[in-house]
């Protein structure tokens, strides 16, 4: 899996500046009478290129490996790297940089100037980006995440549904620039049309609206949905990809409507000064509860909350003072509610563990993970449903789960019976800017849709089906 190639960028450059200073210095000449022969100048630079090529091959190679079975250590040996040098490569990159989880088919370069490593770069496959440590006489000197450029750009997108939501979205919600080519040629492709679709159906299914619309009992045929989609675009491969739902409205054919408008704020219990998204319904009364029902997106309850019961591991009876939901190792684990990071560290037995600190005096704790999400530190704020950590067995724990634990005001208790407070609603000034820039928002939103979106009556309750049509048909031309 090794592959050097020659630093072409570099010498085409050199041979460039070169040539152009020929050029100029030849065509002086000439205004001042000399002979400039364009013969001559081609061959002196075919002579330089040749002789930077040797230079440049002598001293500047790129090595790559690629990860075989998300075993990091190999890749980066492959590259050449041993002793302390390998040592610490694997330090900065999994401590300092939290890239913890490497997946088959991550790649690294190393970069040799001399034969002295300079320059290590590692690409995980799942991200836009790469992380990059650059070497001091071969030891780490600086380290960083280098995310690709990037365009933000909104799109509104109108469904019927007919069957599902999924089969709504996907006839209607793909981008037309979602690959270079426009078309879904390669499995690549496909792929990424399938993985932009899933995104945003679980962004509105599971996320938005997850307390407002059952999507298999409450979803009929002739619903109607509109979504304000906020997209990444990806300039240097042409690629498109999913960001968030800005804002949306489900309208059921029996009669209702549900919203979702968005609101940018800081919140009070942040402790960066980040200016973050929440959404909240035309009241301002917020979409969410304080915390999720689950950290994981799907996995059984394998031991539930108890006062005693005997410990596989340990094989004496102890209290089980947390839920324990066993899941695929690599599940993605979510913070349930959004708080500060208190603990992302191990813990003995909790093996890999994070804690959050949440308001009104909870906490909430994640065990035995296999690893956590790059990026994040201690003092961090998370959102609700933010990807925390992933599913593992470190610690003492008899497979892969996550145990999961609730703490208020430093006691603790059932998750499952904890009561769960609905999220602070907009209050006094922050209500108002809402309520204004909702306005703008509907207004706007409407003019990309091409027709003014339905808004609910609150005086009037839509009863039959003909009401519905009526009111549909007119809003649909
Ligand atoms: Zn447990």
């Amino acid at each position: 899996m090794l592959r050097n190639r020659r630093n072409w960028a570099a010498v085409a450059l050199i041979v460039a500046a070169i040539g152009v200073t020929l050029v100029f210095t030849k065509s002086g000449e000439e205004s001042i009478g000399g002979h400039w022969d364009f013969q001559n100048s081609i061959e002196a630079m075919e002579v330089c290129r040749i002789e930077m090529l040797t230079i440049v091959a002598d001293t500047i190679d790129i090595y790559t490996s690629t990860i075989g079975d998300g075993f990091l250590g190999g890749a980066v040996r492959e590259l050449g790297i041993s002793g302390g040098q390998y040592l610490s490569t694997c330090g900065v990159l999994m401590d300092s940089l939290g890239w913890n989880v490497q997946r088959a088919g991550d790649t690294l370069t190393a970069t040799y100037n001399h034969g002295q490593l300079s320059e290590l770069r590692a690409y995980p496959g799942n991200r836009r980006g790469f992380y990059r440590i650059l070497f001091s006489e071969g030891s780490p000197s600086l380290w960083e995440y280098v995310p690709q450029e990037r365009w933000i750009r909104q799109r509104a997108i109108s469904c019927d549904i007919s069957t599902t939501v999924w089969a709504a979205l996907w006839d209607t919600a793909l981008p037309p620039d979602l690959t270079e080519s426009g078309i879904l040629v390669s499995s690549r492709d496909s792929s990424r049309a399938v993985g932009y679709i899933s995104e945003l159906q679980r962004a509105l299914t599971d996320r938005l609206f997850v307390y407002d619309i059952d999507f298999y009992y409450d979803v009929k045929v002739g619903d109607k949905l509109w979504i304000l989609i906020e997209e990444n675009r990806y300039p240097m491969d042409g690629e498109t990809g999913f960001r968030r739902i800005l804002a949306a409205k489900y309208q059921f054919a029996h009669g209702g409507i549900a919203e979702a408008f968005p609101f940018f704020h800081r919140p009070e219990d942040a402790e960066v000064a980040e200016i973050i998204l929440d959404h909240y319904h035309r009241d301002g009364a917020s979409l969410r509860t304080m915390f999720l029902k689950m950290p994981v997106p799907y996995g059984r309850i394998s031991s539930s909350y108890s006062s005693g019961r005997m410990h596989p591991v340990l094989g004496y009876t102890r209290a089980h003072r947390g839920i324990d939901y066993a899941s695929p190792m690599g599940t993605e684990i979510y913070a349930v509610g959004d708080g500060t990071i208190t603990v992302r560290s191990w813990c003995g037995g909790y093996g890999n563990m994070v804690r959050v600190r949440h308001a009104n005096g909870y906490e909430t704790g994640y065990g035995h993970m296999n690893g956590y999400a790059a990026g994040q530190s201690v003092g961090g704020y998370v959102r609700q449903g933010e990807i925390i950590g992933y599913v593992g067995s470190t610690g003492l724990s008899t497979g892969p789960h996550v145990h999961f634990e609730m703490k208020r005001n430093g006691e603790y208790v059932n998750p499952a019976t904890e009561i769960m407070p609905p999220a602070d609603p907009l209050e006094g000034e922050e209500l108002s800017r809402f309520l204004s820039e909702m306005t703008v928002i509907e207004a706007q939103w409407s003019m990309l849709v091409g027709i003014d979106l339905p808004v609910p009556d609150p005086e009037v309750e839509i009863e039959s089906d003909t009401d519905v049509q009526t009111e549909s048909e007119e809003s649909a031309e």
